[in-house]
């Protein structure tokens, strides 16, 4: 039996990317300086309804940002794995198991945190790519309190992850069953999307049509048992395709991409 060498089982070069959590320190900090602008995703650990798993908002962020990687270099950082509470109308709400979630004081201290710690790192360029709907202020807070200490830096905040585009071309990408950014939880652009990225993760034959019971368009603390949706999933689920999620993680990447060539040109 031969003794193996201790350079048997190591690469030749240093991994450079995109993925900030497998790189060593030098070679963050040479992308760092070289330029390249770094993407955050944030998530939330949730329950995703009977067919998908709580780690769906991370997973859906970190997948367009590698996509993005394919047209333009970038860092990706890991991903912030917790999110802000989640609330009966658009993420089903607290009471389910294994929703875990941060109370906005900590998720500000948290990403002002992690946002310093980059610029520190030397990145200069920070884009965050929200996929949790609750997150969305208090992103904009922690990045703005960054900002008044640290002004080399710039950040771009991408909550929506297709700007600009109308429901008629979401209809056309991802059918008659997109029922609005406000009720897709656990439904149709999730469901295909993770269908498109972690098909394994994706419980056969669960993704079912359901809503609250009750939507008056306004919230009641506590929350009355008919505005929280018995499943979890806020919307239509049972039609998505991983056709439908490929063409949406490509939209939503190209979006990167543009607000990423727009706000941080690359000839800067
Ligand atoms: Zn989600």
């Amino acid at each position: 039996m031969s003794v193996p060498r201790p350079t048997d089982s190591v690469a030749d070069t240093a991994y450079v990317g995109p993925l900030m959590e497998k790189m060593t320190w030098p070679a963050v900090r040479d992308a760092a300086t070289a330029g390249l602008p770094v993407i955050l995703p944030v998530g939330s650990t949730e329950q995703h309804g009977p067919h998908l798993p709580l780690k769906t908002d991370c997973e859906i962020p970190r997948a367009i940002a590698e996509r993005a990687a394919r047209h333009r270099p970038l860092i990706i950082a890991p991903t912030v794995g917790f999110g802000a509470k989640s609330r009966p109308l658009s993420g089903g709400g607290e009471t389910f198991p294994g929703t875990l979630s941060l109370r906005a004081t900590t998720l500000i201290a948290v990403l002002e945190d992690i946002l310093a710690g980059l610029v520190r790192t030397g990145f200069q360029r920070i884009c965050v790519q929200n996929w949790h709907y609750e997150n969305g202020p208090y992103l904009w807070e922690a990045a703005d309190l960054v900002s008044t200490t640290h002004e080399d830096a710039r950040f771009l905040i991408l909550d929506d992850p297709v700007p600009g585009l109308t429901d008629a071309e979401l209809h056309a990408m991802l059918g008659p069953d997109f029922g609005g950014w406000p009720v897709e939880h656990a439904a149709l652009a999730e469901t295909s999307l993770m269908l498109a990225i972690a098909p394994e993760l994706v419980v056969p034959g669960m993704a079912l049509d359901d809503r609250a019971g009750h939507n008056p368009g306004w919230e009641v603390i506590p929350t009355p048992t008919d505005r929280i949706s018995s499943s979890g999933v806020l919307w239509r689920a049972s039609r998505s395709t991983a056709e439908a999620g490929e063409r949406l993680l490509d939209a939503a990447a190209g979006c990167m991409v543009r607000a990423l060539n727009t706000e941080f040109p690359r000839s800067e």
